[in-house]
């Protein structure tokens, strides 16, 4: 019998949010314990478990919040403790999996990450397995190397594959245990801070392809390209490549040397160009056979740390006087509430959005607007979705990215043209559903104004006719040139021309 721990922890830190993200943003501390271990990514380590008979799985900790400013140290003392609890009450262990983000950064510590893994390679010792998953914008660190059996990250962003690479740690885990394996892992760290590229064209789809090439050569296990998180500004952020192979050093150590030189030559094509909001209006006025034209409010992405309440936008949208646009979403749960007070069908005052760090997102808009509509935010999707949502910030279904709404209550203003939609939960926009539970058909839009960077494509890029990738002050910075870094190490590119 294996007996075999399984955890989910993880957070995305922007450190240039100065807000501290506190337990209440990981579920609380009734939430974080998961009872069965189905919950979060531990599913995917789960379902490949479950069909063992000779595995006892052990449940620990799933405890997830949106990315936002530094973790409280007291809320990761917390978390950690628990997981570190439950390897103590586990009796003896085979293996632990642990799937965490990577680029964890506590008001205590700048590599949130290698301290935990730390603290359970000294629970348990060396001989044991720890089998880690991360996102695709892990800053990996010594730290987790040293004290990780093996990390694989997602391969693609959109990340829609976190549940498959759950399941491919869970298969080394027992392929190791079996004895059928042996897994060394080598890595290279590059002097270089990637934007966000997304890996379904270009020189991210280049990489990926060069990646899936190692990974099918004999006795290579896995190997992933992990991008870093540049607005997590610690010492050690930044790309990294990871190659596993099975008891053979030389040769994980070479193609991580060939798949980090490959990304190294393209390093100068892993940036993004942005358009600013008038040059995009102009097009638009120019194309108006073209529609529905995307925004993506890149700077503003709650998916990225940010408050998702900047007004850049929609100022630019009410002062032009754009028909049939709609701004998805403004985070401002008391406008939600002047809203329901107001009533549907009625005409208010509001005060919509910016209201957490207005010197950066923009000065609040205050508007006579019509309420058209107050929505739960979900739109019935019949029997596409058997989606079971979790905490807010995530779903706990197999199905990813979300294919439900996690905007809370959403109340639909009209203001003459322009629909601004005003969400009562941070988060970024993964779809058009709560759009949809509005009354709003979004193909026949002008424009719709998201706040996502990547993952919106997932849904929208079905029947956009355009994306414009959007540059305005926001806390999600996309230029590694604007990020204004001061502890991440020199040289660096593009910070240093190599
Ligand atoms: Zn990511």
């Amino acid at each position: 019998m294996y007996n075999i721990l399984i955890g989910c922890y993880g957070h995305e830190t922007n450190t240039s949010t100065p807000d501290i993200t506190e337990l209440f943003r990981f579920g609380g501390e009734e939430n974080i314990i998961d009872p069965d271990g189905t919950r979060l990514y531990n599913r995917g380590f789960y379902d490949v478990l479950k069909k063992r008979d000779d595995v006892r799985i052990i449940p620990s900790v799933a405890a997830w919040a949106c990315p936002y400013g530094k973790v409280d140290a007291k809320a990761d003392e917390y978390i950690s403790s628990k997981l570190l609890e439950a390897i103590k009450n586990a009796g003896k262990l085979d293996g632990i999996l642990l799937s965490l983000h990577g680029a964890m950064v506590t008001t205590a510590s700048e590599d949130g990450e290698g301290d935990l893994l730390e603290k359970v390679r000294n629970a348990i010792g060396n001989d044991i397995p720890i089998g880690v998953m991360v996102d695709l914008h892990a800053n990996i660190t010594e730290k987790m190397i040293k004290n990780a059996s093996w990390i694989i990250n997602y391969d693609t962003y959109p990340h829609i594959d976190a549940f498959e690479r759950a399941a491919e740690c869970a298969e080394i885990m027992l392929d190791t245990l079996d004895g059928r394996i042996n897994p060394v892992m080598a890595h290279v760290k590059l002097p270089l801070l990637p934007e966000f590229i997304p890996t379904t064209k270009g020189a991210g789809l280049q990489l990926a392809n060069a990646m899936f090439e190692i990974e099918k050569m004999p006795s290579v296990i896995s190997a992933s390209i992990s991008y870093g998180f540049f607005c997590a500004d610690i010492y050690e952020s930044g790309a990294a490549v990871i190659v596993i192979a099975d008891n053979d050093r030389a040769l994980a150590e070479k193609n991580a040397a060939m798949l980090a030189e490959k990304m190294w030559d393209l390093r100068h094509e892993l940036k993004r160009n942005f358009t600013s909001i008038d040059e995009a209006l102009d097009c638009i006025e120019a194309e108006p056979d073209l529609y529905p034209v995307i925004l993506a409010d890149c700077c503003d992405n709650p998916g990225g740390g940010a408050t998702g309440d900047a007004t850049h936008i929609l100022h630019r949208l009410t002062a032009r006087n754009v028909k049939h646009a709609v701004v998805a979403f403004i985070y401002d749960p008391e406008t939600v509430a002047a809203a329901e007070k107001t009533g549907i069908g009625n005409v208010g005052e509001f005060c919509i959005g910016s209201k957490i760090f207005p010197e950066i997102t923009g000065a609040p808009l205050k508007t006579k607007a019509y309420v058209k509509a107050i929505s739960d935010g979900h739109f019935d999707t019949g029997r596409e979705a058997a989606v079971i949502m979790g905490d807010g910030n995530l779903n706990t279904s197999k199905n990813w990215p979300p294919v439900s709404s996690q905007h809370g209550k959403v109340a639909a203003l009209d203001l003459d043209g322009v629909i601004v939609l005003v969400a009562s939960t941070q988060a970024q926009t993964w779809n058009d559903y709560a759009i949809r539970s509005c009354g709003i058909m979004p193909e026949n839009q002008t424009v719709i104004a998201v706040k996502s960077t990547v993952h919106f494509r997932h849904c929208f890029e079905k029947y956009a006719a355009k994306i414009y990738e959007i540059w305005s002050p926001g806390l999600s910075e996309q230029l590694v040139s604007k990020a204004n870094l001061t502890r991440t190490r020199r040289p660096i590119y593009p910070l240093d021309e190599m």
